[in-house]
């Protein structure tokens, strides 16, 4: 069957990214695949219909989806648009495969082949797949500019004739791929700043932005170069050894994460009440529960003046570039399988078989089963 790429609006409230951008729309049609598009597809990124030359374009969500037989998406579909896409059509977005037993059940039922790009190993090969890298880039960058907007002193050191103004000092807990872009922006607007993680590579990373390591002599590597889960006494440790680095900070920005877990709390409502006036939390971790006790999901909370803010979906606040990058990811990991106008996966591939959700009526990703069961 000849490939054909639907397109829709995305259906997720607050979400401006598109899943295919002009640029990698054109490489797609170049390996013969037909695009069926819907109506101001990329408006919100700022992508005009103009521009996705030789696409179809379509006002009704339904129609596109008949016509498709691989769908791209950012975020998962609602219930409603997997009741239409085709039987045995292929599905590839951020699907969230954790979270949702019954979207599995809904995916299995139409016998959708499903990628979710969050379980794209973490192989060298891999990395030009990598959504999750590229939009953790965008959310670091986000959360730094938000914290600098937030503060209510300078991040730079300023010598003015009214006297010398310290380097506002920030805290980045988690060094991930967004920590290090936090750290990284964070340092370009001239803060202090000090960073921590439990991997032990992560010292490295951090001091190589010019930032200081924060010792608190917990490791806890876990497996596929991801942290585990930390012991009660480890986090008693942990705790301990954080609490003067959050005192001291006007910022602390957190990004800690553990893969198909809800996030850690490692900022405690001790720890808040022993912070300076008017300091900052930025918790990155708000969607999967906050890394910071008080953080409520979206809102900007007050507690012994430290204003707390959760945001959320931060890479859709820079739609144009985030979209760009996560469209070339789809586009980095889906071309190798098409070939004049035709896809064809070999499931063998460790990228291929490592991404896949649920095939042929069945959940296939043995950990999303371990952490859901069977869908
Ligand atoms: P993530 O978003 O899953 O987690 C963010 C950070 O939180 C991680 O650095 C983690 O170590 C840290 N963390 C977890 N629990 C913590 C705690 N209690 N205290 C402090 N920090 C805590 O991470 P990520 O950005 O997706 O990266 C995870 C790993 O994957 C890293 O080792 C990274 O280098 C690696 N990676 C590899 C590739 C590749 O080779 N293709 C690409 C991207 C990332």
């Amino acid at each position: 069957m000849s490939l054909t790429i639907g397109v829709v609006r995305e259906s997720a409230p607050g979400e401006h990214r598109v899943a295919l951008v002009p640029e990698t729309a054109k490489k797609f049609q170049a390996l013969g695949a037909k695009l069926v598009l819907e109506n101001t597809l990329g408006l919100e990124s700022h992508f005009m219909d103009s521009t996705y030359e030789g696409a179809t374009f379509d006002q009704e969500k339904s129609g596109i989806y008949r016509n498709s037989n691989l769908i791209l998406r950012v975020a998962p579909p609602t219930p409603e648009e997997i009741a239409e896409m085709p039987e045995g059509s292929v599905l590839i977005g951020l699907l969230k495969p954790f979270e949702d037993k019954a979207r599995l059940a809904a995916l299995n039922a139409r016998k959708i082949t499903a990628f979710a790009l969050e379980l794209l190993p973490r192989i060298s090969r891999a990395q030009s797949m990598d959504a999750l890298s590229s939009q953790g880039s965008c959310a670091g960058y986000q959360c730094g500019l938000i914290a600098a907007a937030r503060c209510t002193k300078f991040f730079p050191m300023l010598t003015t004739a009214a006297g010398t103004i310290r380097p506002a000092r920030v805290l980045v807990v988690g060094a991930g791929v967004a920590g290090l872009q936090a750290i990284a922006t964070c340092k370009r607007l001239g803060a202090m700043v000090e960073a921590y993680d439990v991997r032990a590579a992560a010292k490295e990373q951090i001091e190589s932005l010019g930032a200081k390591f924060v010792d608190t002599g917990v490791s806890a590597d876990g497996a596929g170069g991801y942290a585990r889960e930390l012991s009660a006494e480890e986090k008693a440790q942990q705790a301990e050894k954080l609490a003067k680095a959050v005192a001291m900070a006007d910022v602390v920005i957190t990004t800690a994460a553990i893969p198909g877990k809800k996030a850690p709390v490692i900022i405690t409502v001790d720890m808040i009440k022993r912070m300076k006036y008017g300091a900052i939390i930025v918790d990155m971790a708000a969607e999967s529960g906050g890394n910071c006790a008080l953080t409520q999901p979206g809102e900007h909370v007050v507690a012994n003046d430290v204003n707390i803010h959760g945001p959320l979906n931060l890479p859709s606040r820079m739609p144009t570039h985030a979209s760009e990058l996560y469209a070339k990811n789809l586009y980095n990991f889906l071309s190798p399988w098409i070939k004049d106008g035709q896809l064809a996966f070999d499931w063998s591939d460790e990228v291929v078989a490592g991404t896949l959700l649920c095939k042929d009526g069945a959940t296939v990703h043995a950990t999303v089963k371990q952490v859901l069961g069977d869908a």
